[in-house]
């Protein structure tokens, strides 16, 4: 897989505002932000898109849902927040790996856009 700006910020080659890390994700603002609050969260392994995971990528997701509701308790964001994963160019995914949006501090619309 092609390094991605995604990887150069979790290689720190380019600045991001860093919210949350541990051994296997990273998370971070969005440069464009799409709300009040809006963090990505991406694993620290290269994985282009969701639908590309298998079996073996299993303890990352739970880990990374596990690590999404614990970044939304730490900004008190909790108990209204919405998390997306555009997955491939048709679903609006722009960067190819895997990110959690964590969007949050306004009104969030069903359906989404
Ligand atoms: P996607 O469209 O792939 O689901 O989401 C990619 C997201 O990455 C977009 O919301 C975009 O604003 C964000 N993004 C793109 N380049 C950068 C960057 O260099 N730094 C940060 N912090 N976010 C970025």
């Amino acid at each position: 897989m092609a390094d991605t700006i995604f990887a150069k910020i979790i290689n720190r080659q380019i600045p991001a505002d860093i919210v949350y890390e541990d051994e296997s994700c990273l998370a971070f603002k969005d440069v464009n932000p799409q709300a009040p609050l809006h963090i990505l969260l991406v694993p620290k392994k290269p994985l282009d898109k969701l639908s590309s995971a298998d079996a073996g990528d299993e303890a990352l997701l739970g880990h990374m849902l596990l690590a999404a509701g614990k970044i939304t308790r730490e900004l008190k964001i909790e108990d209204a927040f919405r998390l997306v994963i555009n997955n491939g160019e048709g679903a609006g995914q722009t960067v190819f790996h895997l990110h959690m949006h964590i969007l949050a501090g306004r009104p969030l619309r069903w359906p989404p856009g």
